[in-house]
């Protein structure tokens, strides 16, 4: 068998790679208003460390790599570490999840770089709940850099929605006519017991079967293809003459523990083989003592033998940990 499998015999070909822990938003559901204490300069990954961590997973049976952060789009050089990981042997699909603030400036750039799918996180459609939920950032801005990323031919892009109680859950139908218009998959992830600490309550959860409820007043859900073997976990759906896709990604009420393939990387070089459980790898400190690559894999091989089979969170137990998603890359 080649490849990279876990105790639980899940075959393991995608690695989240947070590239920072900075982020340019404060999301009042992510982070506490001041942010976080953010890792030393020294303390986080570079680029030459990324990279060689991503040859040696891709070595071992990695095929599929996603950026995120923190926000990835404010580290510098981003679209050079792009081209890099997209040229490495083994590697069929990279792609970068963002809050899309910087996407109208860096669209065309990123596109040239080799990038060809875009995740954009964006959680409300209207410009001042969009500041507030933000902390700060400007909606048209957000949807000018999607336009962007479209006109650069992005495919497909992805936007992902985190509908929340009293928040902004009267958007949810505004966010599946989207998909009436623009080919987009608009995904709908359950809110997760993770970030800022005082926000999350089970009550604040929309789980998605109250999502398709609200979703069914625009017509009959057409699901769309196997939806586990090239969409990661969301279930795919279509409105009837839709351009787009509606996706549903429940890790609270069904999570997908069976069948996840992933394991994440953190900005100070921690490799995670679950969101949710709170061993993790360190690869940074022996890489910077000079281990060679066949001890990287084998730290790899540790990684997996400890990731869990599944995890606590669809009991809904909240999360303890000391991760924000930023810190550990969502
Ligand atoms: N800055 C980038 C962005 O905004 O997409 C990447 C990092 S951000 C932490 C990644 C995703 O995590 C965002 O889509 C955000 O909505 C999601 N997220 C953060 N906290 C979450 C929570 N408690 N439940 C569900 N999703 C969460």
């Amino acid at each position: 068998m080649s490849g990279m499998f876990d105790r639980a015999n899940r075959k393991i070909e995608y690695l989240r790679i947070s590239i920072t822990d900075r982020c340019n938003l404060r999301c009042v559901y992510c982070m506490p208003e001041h942010g976080i204490p953010a890792l030393h300069h020294e303390e986080v990954l570079s680029y030459e460390e990324i990279l060689r961590i991503v040859r040696v997973a891709a070595a071992g049976g990695i095929k599929k790599v996603r950026l995120t952060g923190g926000e990835p789009l404010v580290r510098k050089g981003v679209t050079g570490l792009i081209r890099e990981i997209a040229a490495v042997p083994g590697i069929e699909d990279l792609a970068l999840t963002t809050n899309g603030v910087l996407l109208s400036k860096m669209a065309h750039e990123l596109a040239e770089s080799g990038l060809k799918r875009i995740n954009v996180s964006l959680d409300s459609l209207n410009p001042g709940r969009f500041k507030e939920l933000t902390r700060g950032a400007d909606l048209a801005t957000v949807l000018d850099g999607i336009d962007k990323a479209e006109a650069e031919g992005f495919s497909p892009i992805k936007i992902n929605m985190v509908p929340i109680r009293g928040m902004n859950d009267d958007e949810i139908a505004e966010f599946a006519r989207l998909t009436l218009v623009k080919p987009y998959h608009v995904r709908f992830i359950e809110f997760m017991p993770i970030g800022a600490r005082d926000m999350w309550d089970e009550t604040k959860v929309i789980r998605t079967e109250e999502v398709k409820d609200v979703i069914a007043g625009l017509g009959k859900l057409e699901p769309v293809g196997n939806k586990r073997k090239d969409h990661g976990p969301a279930d795919l759906f279509r409105l009837p003459g839709a351009k787009g896709i509606l996706g549903f990604i429940s890790p609270v009420s069904n999570h997908f523990c069976s069948t996840c393939n992933r394991l994440r990387l953190t900005a100070d070089g921690k490799l995670r083989p679950c969101l949710f459980a709170e061993s993790e790898i360190d690869l940074k400190t022996p890489m910077r003592a000079g281990c060679d690559d066949d001890e990287l894999t084998r730290l790899i091989g540790v990684a997996l033998s400890v990731k869990p089979e599944g995890h606590l969170m669809a009991d809904g137990i909240k999360s303890k940990y000391g991760r924000t998603m930023s810190k550990i890359g969502g």
